[in-house]
């Protein structure tokens, strides 16, 4: 009997790729689990803690610490690898700086004669997802990024608890740039199959257009909110990275808005950012462009530019 154990490879074990590697323990999404980073005693430490854990799950991963030509036979790279903003550093010296690190991560990656899917959430992950596809020379379905799967689930949740429903049966999009240029196109958004517009319409005394737009608005914020509160955001990016893996490693076709690259989508090429895109053992099944009214689109255009501005402005 020939059973393919899944396998995922992550790179960077600080709060994001721990949060990720927790969640991904105790929601059993793969077999084996290789722990990667710069500094390889926390990555021996952190192996070690999770195996402590093993006994009270309901797993029996394989969980280590190792080096790069581990990823060889790995199904997933999940990158989480980063180096942190210098007081006074400019946005583009930190980019420049996480261009560095990526150039030596996915070329160790790559080198090792990894052939699965990369994954990655270091930030500002859009543009750090396209150095991934530029510089590991993979096809683009196999390379992707969090996009605003996080900020997505950050809306479902807001709008669960204004329309008093279930987050899961809520359909609505965060898409475009992680960042201050993304945005929710509320012509797509549904309750179950009712469009959150004409909910509006026949609740006016209830809900309000003015009141999606202060959720809006705290979506695009909360990262800031939970930095100012503790510091660091991770558990939620942490399950976001999760529910990807699962995604591809379960083979289940699952719409998520991960940062993938555009070819043609809205009349745009070649810029990764966060859409709504079909999730399987392949990585991006398909790209679902969505029927967006004019203002939406504008948006979109909006994200696109400020991230190839972005893109041009590093040298790779
Ligand atoms: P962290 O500082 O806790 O961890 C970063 C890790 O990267 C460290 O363990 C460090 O040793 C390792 N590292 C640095 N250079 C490396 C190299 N060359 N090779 C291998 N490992 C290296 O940071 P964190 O809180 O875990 O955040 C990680 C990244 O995730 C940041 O870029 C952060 O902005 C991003 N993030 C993304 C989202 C999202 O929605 N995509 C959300 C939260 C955080």
């Amino acid at each position: 009997m020939n059973i393919k154990s899944k396998k995922i490879a992550l790179i960077g074990t600080g709060m994001v790729g721990m949060s990720f590697a927790y969640a991904a323990l105790n929601q059993n999404v793969c077999d084996e689990l290789v722990l990667i980073d710069i500094d390889k005693l926390r990555s021996i430490g952190e192996a070690m803690d999770l195996n402590h854990g093993l006994a009270f799950s309901n797993t029996s991963m394989k969980i280590y610490a190792g080096d790069y030509s581990d990823c060889k036979d790995a199904d997933i790279a999940v990158i989480c690898a980063g180096v942190n903003q210098k007081q006074g550093e400019s946005r583009l010296e930190l980019l420049s700086r996480n261009a560095e690190v990526f150039r030596q991560v996915v070329s160790s990656v790559v080198s090792s004669g990894f052939s699965g899917i990369f994954l990655v959430a270091t930030n500002p992950v859009d543009i750090m997802t396209r150095i991934t596809y530029e510089l590991s020379g993979f096809d683009s379905s196999k390379v992707l990024g969090t996009g605003t799967t996080l900020d997505t689930a950050r809306l479902r949740f807001l709008l669960g608890e204004y329309f008093s429903l279930d987050p899961r049966n809520v359909h609505a999009y965060v898409i475009g740039e992680h960042g201050d240029s993304e945005f929710t196109p509320w012509t797509q958004a549904l309750l179950a199959t009712k469009p959150v517009k004409k909910v509006l319409e026949d609740n006016a005394q209830k809900f309000s257009k003015e009141d999606l737009d202060t959720i809006s608005v705290q979506v695009k914020n909360a990262a800031q909110e939970i930095i100012k509160a503790k510091r660091a955001t991770y558990y939620g990016i942490g399950m976001a990275i999760t529910r990807i893996v699962r995604a591809i490693l379960f083979n289940e076709r699952s719409v998520l808005t991960v940062s993938a690259r555009l070819q043609g989508e809205y009349g745009k090429q070649d810029v990764f950012l966060g859409n709504p895109c079909i999730i399987g053992r392949g990585g991006i099944d398909r790209t679902i462009e969505l029927s967006l009214s004019c203002e939406e689109l504008s948006s979109l255009h909006n994200s696109y530019e400020i991230l190839q501005r972005s893109f041009c402005e590093i040298k790779l």
